[in-house]
């Protein structure tokens, strides 16, 4: 019956919609319970029995014509899988995770979590991974939209797009909002190029849904761009994106780890030595590295579609092939931009 109601659902909605069922049937077995705040006893999650009136009841809410544009995700991305950014994984799980999973523990001490943390560094680096992770590491919801799909798709209703996307955000709680290349949404502000004015509107819609969010309300939004410098310092302002960070190129110790994340699944020969591979990728991005890893397996089966792992010599030709992305100049700039930042631009 629920796949006639539930036509036009994408697995997000339909995950989306087993959650609120749940939620609901918790609600009825325990009206008191905070879900927010308290942690659900074993016993009961064991015996919850989810009816079809919960399920009814969540249909309401999760709407799927609303949903069509602005996807609610649930990712599957884990800190394993991101090689290096150690550091940065650690801020991040105390930016975002814990706010939203322990926010009575910021209430308590009494000081207030970023709304909003910018993620800048070189294309390739693991940006949209890290925001996927955190979401899913602190079990929440993700958000994901592109600045150039805004000013693109959804020309001339940017701004109520803008609306509806916090509005699914605060529905979809606690939620993570990425936006990737912000600074196609931020860099044409009074430049002069294409239209100044739309650009304008729509910055400010998206400066003031920020502003509007309340502290500790479970949406945290989350900014990628390789440009900080294009952005308007409006959004770089504190109550805005006021954690800005660096996901820098991997050095030869992240390389290491990354070549293991894409080489998990392999097949290779004992002799593939990733220490050597990590000392001749300088350069090298972790999307590179992961695209060094698929090119010599298909270099491996192109030799002998029967062959059963990839060696050494596949890894040599596939580097030939692939070559780094990050020139020496690139990683200058980012860590002049770095000190820039540091400075406050
Ligand atoms: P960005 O958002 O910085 O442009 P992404 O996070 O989209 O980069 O990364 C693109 C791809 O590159 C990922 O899907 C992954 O395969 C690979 N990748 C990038 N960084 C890493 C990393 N640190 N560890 C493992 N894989 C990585």
């Amino acid at each position: 019956e629920f796949s006639s109601i539930t036509h036009g659902f994408v697995g997000a909605d339909l995950a989306a919609l087993c959650r609120e069922a749940a939620m609901n049937a918790l609600r009825r077995i325990l009206p008191d319970i905070d879900l927010e705040e308290q942690t659900i006893p074993k016993e009961v999650l064991e015996k919850l029995f989810v009816t079809k009136n919960d399920f009814m009841d969540a249909l309401k809410f999760i709407n799927p014509s609303a949903l069509r544009e602005v996807f609610i995700e649930i990712p599957n991305i884990h800190w394993k899988d991101i090689g290096g950014l150690n550091e940065l994984k650690q801020s991040l799980k105390e930016a975002v995770e814990w706010p939203l999973n322990h926010p009575d523990a910021f209430k308590r001490i009494g000081i207030e979590p970023p709304k909003g943390i910018l993620l800048f560094g070189p294309p390739g680096t693991g940006k949209t991974m890290l925001s996927k992770a955190v979401a899913t590491e602190s079990r929440a919801n993700f958000i994901s939209v592109k600045g150039s799909e805004i000013l693109s798709k959804w020309f001339g209703e940017s701004e109520r797009k803008i609306s509806e996307i916090f509005n699914k955000a605060k529905q979809a709680s606690p939620c993570i909002v990425f936006f990737d290349e912000l600074d196609a949404l931020a860099s044409m502000r009074g430049s002069g190029a294409g239209e100044p004015r739309v650009v304008e509107r729509m910055v400010n819609t998206l400066l003031s849904e920020m502003d509007g969010l309340e502290e500790l309300k479970g949406v945290v939004v989350l900014g990628a761009t390789n440009r900080p410098d294009l952005l308007d310092s409006a959004l770089l302002r504190p109550g805005r994106f006021d954690e800005i960070v660096l996901v820098p190129p991997p050095d030869e110790k992240s390389r290491i780890e990354i070549f293991r994340v894409h080489m998990e699944g392999m097949s290779l020969d004992d002799d593939v030595d990733i220490e050597k591979l990590a000392k001749k990728t300088d350069g090298y991005s972790g999307a590179d590295i992961a695209a060094v890893c698929r090119k010599a397996g298909m270099l491996a089966l192109h030799d002998n579609i029967e062959i059963k792992s990839v060696s050494p010599k596949h890894f040599k030709k596939a580097l030939k092939k692939i070559g780094p992305s990050l020139t020496s100049e690139v990683i200058k700039y980012y860590k002049h931009l770095t000190k820039e930042l540091e400075r406050g631009i």
